[in-house]
This record gives C-alpha cells, structure tokens and sequence, in this order.
C-alpha cells in the first residue's frame, strides 16, 4: 500500500562522501534518481542533519568534537587513514545520522511501516573513533531513540554488508539486543573481527550471532548461511522492530569485499527480511545503506531491496 515506506534523503548524501573514493560518492544520487524513475511506492521525506546532542547519545564529547575540530581544519583523516577528514565532513556525517533518527521516528512512530536511508548504515564507527569510511554510527545512535524515546528493548539488528559490523558489535555487545552479522572473515580481512566465537558478554552473552564466510563465497552458500541461521534466530528473539543494514559490497564484482552474490540473493533475503518484521513487529523495519563501491550496481542492488520490501507482504 503506497505511503508505507519511506524514503529518507538529505541532498547532502550528494556531496563529497565519507570515502576517500570520488567515483563511489555518485551512488546516492544514482539510487535517488533509481528509485523515482520505477516509481516506487515510498514517500521521500527530507530529515533534519542530528545535532550534537544527538550524536552524544552514542558517541563520547571528545569524539565528536574531534570530528569538528577536523571538520573546520579539513584536511587528513579521522582514523588510521581510510576516513578522510575535509571541510564539511562534521556536517555530511550528522545528515547520515539525522535520517537514520528521521526513519527510526516515523517507524517507531506508527507514520511508516518501513524506512530506508541510503546515507546511514556506517557500521564501522565507535563510540570514539572512526573506521572504515564511517564517521558516525547512525545505526547505534537510532537504538538509542528507539529504547530512549519509544522505550523498546527488544531490537534485533541483521547486517548484511560484506564486512563484520565492528563498530555496532562493541558498542551493543553488553546489551541484550540481538545483532546478527553474515560477513567475509579470514586472515587480513578488514576489519578482523567477527567469528563465530564472539557471541556477547555480560547481559549481551549469546545475543551476538556472527556468521563468518569465506572469500569468493557465492549465492548458494549464502542463502544456505541465511536462511540456515538467520530467520529462527530472528523469530526466537521475537523483536519489536527489525534494523537491516543494507551494504550491498558482497557482490559479485565488488572491488573491497571479494564474495560472489546476486542482486537476486538481496532481494531474497530482503524479502525474507520483510515477512519476518510483518510475522513479528507488526511490519516495523528500518533499512540502512552501507558497503558498495560500483555506484550503478549499488543503486540497482538498494533499489531492488526497497522494492521487495515495497511489495505486499505474502504470506
Ligand atoms: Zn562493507
Ligand atoms: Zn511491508
């Protein structure tokens, strides 16, 4: 039914990028540009850039004013040299995590069953550090609206990105709030972290469900991982909203990540996704974007997940 989903876009997506790769800055637009053209049914709604305030409530004073500071300079990196630092990047990250907070409002809300932001997703980022291409995690800091002004506990957040969702992990891994990661693991593979083996601590013990997969993994054996693991966990924990992050680097081709699926492969699991959030959450999901460096491939690969998720839902 139209005026379910929204589309959730701030034009400075548009801009220089949270990448030092000038040709992947282009994909947002391209995604926009993708989705009015096959006239989707979803909603575009224009959200307001976080403020600081915001930001604190998953990132410590020292980081984000760090992140200011080197705004207003403009020059270097955030992190060890993968997030560069220029003018305005203070301002671009803080649109990413103010539409991840805008579609965690209007889900929450009751205004929308579903929302997407392209921009959000950056799951590499920590309390007081960047990583990764991500400055701010937008992912954590809508957990955070979520228990604080909607008070649910019961979130379950799925990341799809090629990469283990390092960031999210160590932020929420003492919290009771399931986290479910299929990602590339192996030996020198960024970020390194994600085995099996790290399932949670404290009231977060076995809430962590890490699903590492080897280089040149293909469709096949991914939707066997997924659906092998990932709807029962899902439906054991029975959630209150479902977050997807929805980096779409694990395609075949992707210059970064080096795994072999099919635009196909997310649409089935976004679907999977979708009919689980309508069985259990009353159809509360929220998407994030992510991962992706083939800018044409990333706007046909989110596309297609917000049409899935688009479609009435079957049984
Ligand atoms: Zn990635
Ligand atoms: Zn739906």
């Amino acid at each position: 039914m139209p005026g379910r989903t929204a589309f959730v876009y701030h034009p400075a997506f548009e801009d220089r990028g949270l990448s030092p790769f000038p040709s992947v800055w282009r994909r947002y637009r391209l995604t926009r540009d993708l989705v009015r053209e096959r006239n989707l049914p979803v909603v575009e709604i224009a959200p307001e850039p976080a403020g600081r305030e915001t930001l604190l409530r998953a990132h410590t004073a020292r980081y984000v004013d760090f992140v200011r500071a080197a705004s207003r300079a403009g020059f270097g990196f955030l992190d060890e040299g993968d997030t560069p630092a220029y003018p305005g990047v203070y301002e671009r990250a803080c649109a990413s995590v103010g539409a991840s907070v805008c579609g965690a409002r209007l889900v929450a809300g009751g205004e929308f069953d579903h929302a997407f932001n392209p921009g959000g997703g950056l799951h590499h980022a920590k309390a007081d550090s960047a990583g990764g291409f991500c400055v701010f995690n937008d992912i954590v800091v809508a957990v955070r609206i979520l228990q604080r002004e909607f008070r649910l506990s019961r979130i379950a957040i799925l990341d799809i990105d090629g990469h283990h969702c390092d960031g999210t992990q160590e932020m929420l891994y003492r919290e009771p709030l399931l986290k479910i990661s299929l990602h590339r693991f192996g030996p020198g593979f960024f970020p390194g972290t994600g085995s099996a083996e790290e399932t949670g601590e404290g009231d977060g013990e076995g809430y962590c469900l890490n699903i590492p997969l080897p280089e040149d993994t293909d469709s096949a054996a991914y939707r066997a991982a997924f659906h092998g693991r990932v709807p029962g966990a899902i439906r054991g924990y029975r959630p209150e909203i479902i977050l997807m992050q929805c980096g779409v680097d694990g395609e075949k081709g992707d210059p970064l990540v080096g795994m072999s699926l099919s635009e196909n492969t997310y649409r089935e699991v976004a679907a999977a996704v979708h009919g689980l959030a309508h069985e259990l959450c009353g159809g509360r999901l929220l998407l994030f974007g992510g991962g992706g460096y083939r800018p044409e491939r990333v706007a046909a690969c989110w596309t297609a997940i917000l049409e899935t998720v688009c479609e009435p839902r079957t049984p």
